[in-house]
């Protein structure tokens, strides 16, 4: 008999499996993304709502062969039932669960990317539970504050606070002000540094269609907001306007498909159901 082990899992993903099966792939901080298989989930109660997408159970578990572990037991931790009382809520949340599928690194630790997931579930249930629906501005600051966050754990460390060229801070900049951000080093120059390409400019990827980005001071000012604050203080923060924050979504974009390997530019699903935070950048690039 293989031993088992516990860890707490956020459910991402449960698909039925057979006739009275279920896989279920979750986030865990230990483990990082992991598929178990839960046997006799379908028709018995012995799992409760702890297979639901978002669930979080403390899971005891087992190796078998191959890819799965076998899941015997699951004790419902949150099971964030919140998120389903706002639908741009529960989309933006079903965002977050599909960058996790599909970035999150298979049966190694990630507990930066754990701690990201949840606190941005928690911080979701809580404007649904408050009854206030969010502005679009804000759920797209929220999903470009996670993906800053999922550029920094991957090692990506953008240099927001000073142009390249001159060196003047960003402060010095009006909000509506066109910076150029250069996707291969993530950082940018100001309007009289225009000439100024960085060093690795001669790397652009083959093909890639921005090697340069323009973007507003308030934009970046966000991005560098979404980098150094818990996503939790993000809607107080974000401080700009929709079209900002559309412009830092694509922005972002860009810098994952350069950046994390694994990400590409298949357009995430759960954004078709926002279509007022996208807009034009909805249709991939
Ligand atoms: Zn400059």
């Amino acid at each position: 008999m293989a031993e088992t082990f516990e860890e707490t899992a956020i459910v991402l993903r449960s698909v039925p499996y057979e006739e009275r099966h279920r896989v279920v792939t979750a986030l865990t901080e230990k483990h990082g993304k992991i598929s178990a298989l839960a046997r006799n989930a379908i028709q018995s109660r012995r799992f409760g709502g702890t297979l639901e997408p978002f669930a979080a159970a403390t899971w005891r578990m087992g190796e078998t062969r191959g890819d799965l572990y076998h899941l015997d037991e699951a004790t419902i931790r949150k099971d964030f039932a919140g998120l389903r009382k706002d639908f741009e809520i529960l989309s933006l949340a079903s965002v977050f669960n599909e960058l996790m599928l599909r970035l999150a690194p298979e049966r190694e630790p990630c507990v930066d990317l754990f701690k990201l997931h949840s606190n941005a579930l928690a911080e979701l249930e809580e404007k649904a539970d408050a009854g206030r629906a969010l502005e679009p501005r804000i759920l797209l600051a929220l999903l470009n504050a996670y993906l800053s966050k999922v550029l920094q754990w991957n090692g990506t460390q953008p240099q927001l606070l000073r142009c390249l060229g001159c060196e003047r801070s960003l402060l010095d900049f009006p909000a509506d002000a066109r910076l150029r951000c250069h996707i291969s080093v993530a950082c940018w120059t100001c309007p009289d540094c225009r000439g100024v390409k960085p060093d690795s400019a001669t790397d652009y990827a083959p093909g890639f269609q921005h090697q340069f980005f323009e973007a507003t001071q308030a934009a970046i000012g966000d991005f560098y907001i979404g980098l150094s604050t818990p996503i939790r203080k993000v809607p107080e923060l974000a401080q700009g306007s929709l079209e900002d924050q559309k412009l830092l979504f694509a922005l972002m974009e860009s810098l994952l498909i350069y950046q994390v390997p694994g990400f590409d530019r298949a357009p995430l699903k759960g954004l078709r159901f926002l279509p007022e935070i996208t807009g034009t950048f909805g249709n991939a690039t």
